[in-house]
């Protein structure tokens, strides 16, 4: 039997396919349950999204508030993080072993933990400031040890158009 296999695929923060897992206090990024417009982009590309598992529920489980960077910033929460941010790099690796053409992450710009561009410094969540989330700096660390280079997209519903067309882009360059 022939493979039909598109060995495409997208890294992806878990709450963009399932938004019931984020921190109370914080609303949905659209709609609800997955976000609709990135599940319609990956299904008409044939592309495949290898979820990444949510760093705050290893954490401190589902019951959590929202919280700014300086809630997350302690060794405990890093390690957890390093741990997940290893089977990341794992994977990544076994899907470059096997020529599988990987886009990039997509992560959640705004999240303590997840954001690549910009999140919020102080524990009420107020202060916005640049550069990447705690999980994030974790997972760049992790890639530059293994000389590995990963591009991160930081999703932001407001800019849904602009983000869909930053991602046609990275699979018409295949
Ligand atoms: S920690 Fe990451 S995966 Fe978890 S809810 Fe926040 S942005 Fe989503």
């Amino acid at each position: 039997m022939q493979e039909t296999r598109s060995k495409k695929v997208f890294f992806i923060s878990e709450c963009l396919v399932n938004q019931n897992i984020r921190a109370h206090g914080v609303r949905n990024m659209r709609g609800e349950g997955p976000v609709a417009e990135l599940m319609e982009f990956f299904t008409k590309h044939g592309i495949g999204m290898s979820v990444v598992p949510c760093p705050e529920i290893a954490y401190e489980g589902l019951k959590r508030q929202a919280c700014g960077k300086a809630c997350y910033d302690n060794e405990e929460y890093r390690k957890v993080c390093r741990q997940i941010a290893e089977e990341v790099i794992k994977r990544y690796k076994y899907y470059l072993d096997d020529n599988y053409r990987i886009g990039g992450f997509i992560c959640v710009n705004g999240s303590p933990s997840c954001a690549i561009d910009y999140c919020y410094a102080d524990k009420e969540g107020t202060q916005k400031c640049k550069g990447p989330g705690i999980f994030i700096e974790e997972v760049q660390k992790k890639l530059g040890q293994e000389k590995l280079k990963l591009d991160f997209f930081g999703f932001r519903a407001k800019e849904m158009d602009a983000f869909l067309a930053t991602l046609e882009k990275v699979v018409q360059g295949w």
